[in-house]
């Protein structure tokens, strides 16, 4: 079983969201192997989401995601890494299918209510970032 990093972000966060999408995780069939809620300062962030360090939302997103805490999530089934990016829906709520997390949640494109990684290799790349190998049973 493969295993994926997911953020609950925090327009999330702030509006007590938590466990209404770990219910969608469930339901989807993703396990909760591993959760804590931390708050990220703005450089943690930054090095977290150093592949858009050129995107013109940089700034704004790492002030966001550093704005208050977030839920930080290791979710384990079969095809997780994808079944979550299914679950979670398209980046911008206004293309997000019915159903999924950012079509009923998000509040914007950059205020989405969750991250899930997009491969295997930034699966245990971000998985690793957060967690200690005795974190994780
Ligand atoms: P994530 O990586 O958070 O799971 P994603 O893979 O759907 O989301 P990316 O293209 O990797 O989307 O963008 C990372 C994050 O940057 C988005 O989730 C969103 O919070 C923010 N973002 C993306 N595009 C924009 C935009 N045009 N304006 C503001 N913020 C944006
Ligand atoms: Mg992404």
């Amino acid at each position: 079983t493969e295993r994926t990093l997911s953020i609950i972000k925090p327009d999330a966060t702030k509006r007590n969201l938590t466990g209404k999408i770990n219910a969608k995780f469930e339901e989807a069939g993703l396990r909760i192997v591993a959760q804590k809620r931390i708050h990220l300062s703005k450089e943690q962030v930054g090095v977290f989401y150093a592949v858009h360090k050129e995107r013109p939302f940089y700034d704004e997103l790492c002030e966001f995601m550093a704005s208050a805490p977030v839920v930080v999530q290791v979710l384990e089934g079969e095809g997780a890494i994808s079944k979550n990016r299914e679950v979670m829906g398209a980046t911008n709520p206004a293309d997000a299918a019915e159903g999924t997390i950012r079509a009923e949640f998000a509040e914007s494109v950059g205020e989405n209510s969750v991250h899930g990684s997009d491969a295997p290799e930034t699966a245990a790349e971000e998985i690793s970032y957060f967690f200690a190998g005795l974190e994780l049973v």
